[in-house]
């Protein structure tokens, strides 16, 4: 049986199973520094073990991250791993491992625990077999990818630029696709500042600003062009006081993703292009782009083709596929680099209480991601 097939892989099954108990069990929000490094530290022993030279790299105000290396210098591949989950301290007791069928269920056993599994078996297999790795390998485990990765963008892009290939182990789609295109997404304040008067005294000296962001709410809206892949949704609204005032201030939030450039800068324009109704209103736009938009690139389209030939030489079938969520894969495309996303297992429910992943894609994922580190 050749090291690289599939059914290899699912002879180590239970290990990699195991792995990703242990990782589970150790929760880890991305708000608690204390759990993150203590998965964290487990992490970079579990590495040395696969032959993995750790360098931890300190934070102060997230969880630390940590980089990993087989050989050294530049070119070879860069797997992008985020070690928090959305879920607090306390969900497992709710949500506890478990298994079913072909089930793995629990707090970021997918979203992406799954995928980190899936590197250590890959990497391991590869080690205890003595392969050589023919070009670099290095792991980024980073503490703060569902909060932005305000921390980690700056090591991600630094070590994506050195790097010949970027596969991000975020978890397939439910198909089982790979992502070669993920929505940017911008996060946006809306306030109108009106004036505040007596509501039964004297309403014509005050300004309503409910009132003027109820006209203006279509109008941001009516910036979604769900043809061209954008969507906008006010999705919190806060003002006002008191039933007998005018209110002074009210707010939206929205949620904006776009495919591609133009259209980030056609929503800019349009948000920055809107204009009080009211005289006396004021608005305030604030806010911006979290993550650009992964367009599928001829570098990325490059990266799927050679990933799909040698998936074929395993008797794998790979698809692709565009999504709306965005994840560090984004910031990589951005620079112009051969980046593949959702090289992780296969599963479903992320960020929610039923999240799992099929234990069955464990081991096609790690055959996958081993042939990818050693064919050409
Ligand atoms: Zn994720």
């Amino acid at each position: 049986m050749s090291l690289l097939a599939p059914s290899y892989f699912r002879g180590r099954r239970a290990e990699m199973l195991e792995d990703l108990r242990q990782m589970v069990l150790l929760e880890s929000p991305s708000t608690d520094k204390a759990g993150l490094d203590r998965l964290g530290e487990w992490l970079a022993a579990r590495f040395v073990a696969a032959g993995g030279a750790v360098e931890r790299l300190p934070q102060a105000a997230a969880g630390d991250h940590w980089l990993v290396s087989w050989g050294s210098g530049e070119g070879g591949t860069l797997l992008l791993h985020h070690i928090d989950t959305v879920h607090p301290v306390g969900s497992i007791a709710e949500m506890p491992w478990r298994v079913e069928g072909n089930r793995a269920y629990g707090p970021g056993a997918l979203d992406m625990k799954g995928g980190i599994a899936v590197t250590l078996g890959a990497l391991q297999a590869l080690h205890d077999a003595a392969v050589t790795l023919p070009a670099p390998v290095r792991c980024l485990l980073t503490s703060d990818e569902e909060t932005g990765s305000r921390t980690s963008r700056e090591p991600i892009e630094q070590w994506a630029r050195r790097h010949e290939w970027i596969f991000c182990l975020e978890p397939a789609t439910a198909g089982g696709a790979l992502k070669t295109g993920r929505k940017g997404t911008g996060l946006f304040t809306v306030e109108v500042v009106g004036r505040a008067a007596h509501a039964g005294n004297n309403p014509e000296e005050g300004v309503n600003a409910i009132l003027e962001m109820a006209y203006q709410i279509p109008r941001i809206h009516a910036l979604a062009q769900p043809a061209r892949g954008t969507t906008v949704a006010v999705g919190v609204i806060e003002g006002g006081t008191r039933t007998n005032v005018v209110p002074e201030r009210c707010r939206v939030r929205l949620d904006v993703r776009v495919v591609d450039r133009e259209e980030q800068r056609r929503v800019e324009e349009g948000l920055a292009a809107l204009r009080p109704v009211l005289e006396g209103a004021r608005l305030e736009t604030r806010g911006g782009w979290n993550r650009p938009p992964m367009s599928r690139t001829p570098a990325i389209a490059a990266a799927f083709a050679r990933a799909a030939r040698i998936g074929a030489s395993l008797g794998l079938e790979l698809r692709e596929a565009s999504v709306g969520g965005g994840s560090d894969a984004n910031f990589v495309a951005a620079l112009g680099a051969a980046v593949l996303d959702g090289l992780g297992p296969i599963g479903d429910g992320a960020h929610s209480p039923h999240e799992f992943i099929e234990i069955d894609s464990l081991a096609d994922r790690a055959a996958l991601l081993a042939a990818l580190l050693t064919e050409d």
